[in-house]
């Protein structure tokens, strides 16, 4: 097992229902640590540059309005073996498919607007922390 940290949102359609605190429960449940934490609001070149990778997707457009739609939690959690760990406790990207007490089930409202990101790999990881936060302001 390995320490590492992962990078986290709190999507738009989370923090409009109030349920930063609750979604940091699950978090904080499951034996993530969070390390950094900043309520910010995207625009609109920061959240196409964020998803850079989904350019080609045709919900791109959907996805990018639906991030700048509001205030998002930004944030660095650590753990052993965060990284899939952030990503069990998220739950499938559709909440169809998401199991039984992961966010996405307790909380998502459709595929879109699914209330949480989490890094897919220690390497992008290292790079979306770095998108939005200086080493000094990461406190473990
Ligand atoms: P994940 O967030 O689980 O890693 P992806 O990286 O595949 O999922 O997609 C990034 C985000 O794009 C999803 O979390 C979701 O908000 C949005 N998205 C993915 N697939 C769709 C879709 N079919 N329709 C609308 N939005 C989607
Ligand atoms: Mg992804």
């Amino acid at each position: 097992m390995a320490l590492e940290r992962t990078f986290s949102i709190i999507k738009p359609d989370a923090t409009e229902r109030n349920l930063t605190g609750k979604i940091n429960a699950v978090f904080e449940d499951a034996g993530l640590r969070i390390v950094a934490q900043k309520r910010i609001q995207l625009t609109q070149k920061e959240a196409e540059a964020f998803y850079g990778v989904h350019k080609e997707r045709p919900f791109f457009g959907e996805l990018v309005s639906f991030m700048i739609s509001g205030p998002v939690v930004v944030q660095v959690l650590e753990g052993e073996n965060a990284v899939a760990l952030h990503r069990d406790v998220m739950g499938a990207t559709n909440p169809a498919e998401a199991a039984e007490g992961t966010v996405r089930k307790l909380f998502a409202k459709s595929i879109g607007e699914n209330s949480v990101h989490g890094s897919d790999s220690l390497e992008n990881a290292e790079k979306e922390i770095k998108f939005f936060f200086a080493e000094k302001d990461i406190l473990p």
